[in-house]
Parts: C-alpha cells; sequence; structure tokens
C-alpha cells in the first residue's frame, strides 16, 4: 500500500482515517502575440514598437539581474492533510505569511 505524508507538515496520511488532499498546481506562460493577426491596424502596430522599446530601456535598467527562463509549462502535485489543505485554500501564494515576515535586510 502507497503511503502518503503532507508535504507542509510531514505528517503521515493514514488513508481512510485522515483527509487526504491532494493539490494540483499548473503554470503556463502566457504568449500575448496569441491576440495578433492579420486585423490589427497601424495604431496597434505603433502601441507595440512603443512597447517594445519600453522593454528594451526596461531590460538594459535591469542588465544586473539574470533571470533565468521558467519552463513555458510547469505542473506540481502535493499530497496535504485537512489542515493544511484549508491552510493552503486561504492562501495559495503564501501572501499573508510574506506580509507578516517582511523580508529582512540583515
Ligand atoms: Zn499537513
Amino acid at each position: 500500500m502507497r503511503h502518503f505524508s503532507c508535504d507542509l507538515c510531514g505528517k503521515t496520511l493514514t488513508p481512510h482515517c485522515d483527509n487526504h488532499y491532494s493539490v494540483r498546481i499548473e503554470g503556463f506562460a502566457v504568449t500575448e502575440a496569441a491576440g495578433f493577426d492579420d486585423t490589427a491596424d497601424t495604431d496597434a502596430v505603433e502601441e507595440m514598437d512603443e512597447l517594445l522599446s519600453e522593454l528594451e530601456r526596461n531590460e538594459s535598467q535591469s542588465e544586473f539581474e539574470t533571470v533565468e527562463m521558467p519552463p513555458a509549462f510547469a505542473k506540481k502535485e502535493y499530497d496535504l492533510c485537512g489542515h493544511c489543505y484549508a491552510k493552503f485554500l486561504s492562501d495559495p501564494l503564501g501572501l499573508d505569511s510574506r506580509r507578516k515576515l517582511p523580508f529582512s535586510r540583515n
């Protein structure tokens, strides 16, 4: 028999005794370019040009940050106990804990 433990608190999840939840997270790159087609008028193209040159400016400003491109598609799966699942649902991105524990510059 396969045994599960909570990926957050490590508690062993006994089948049929504990609440056992599975959380799947999928992420994928959103490509705005898909919205552009032959019907795009000149204004849109000019706006795009402005946007691109703006992006280039921003890139040169942040040249010291080397950000590795994440994969275009990612999928994660976690087993959670009932307690951790409830906590996850109330704050999936951990925003509350980020507010409570501000980044320390020490
Ligand atoms: Zn847990």
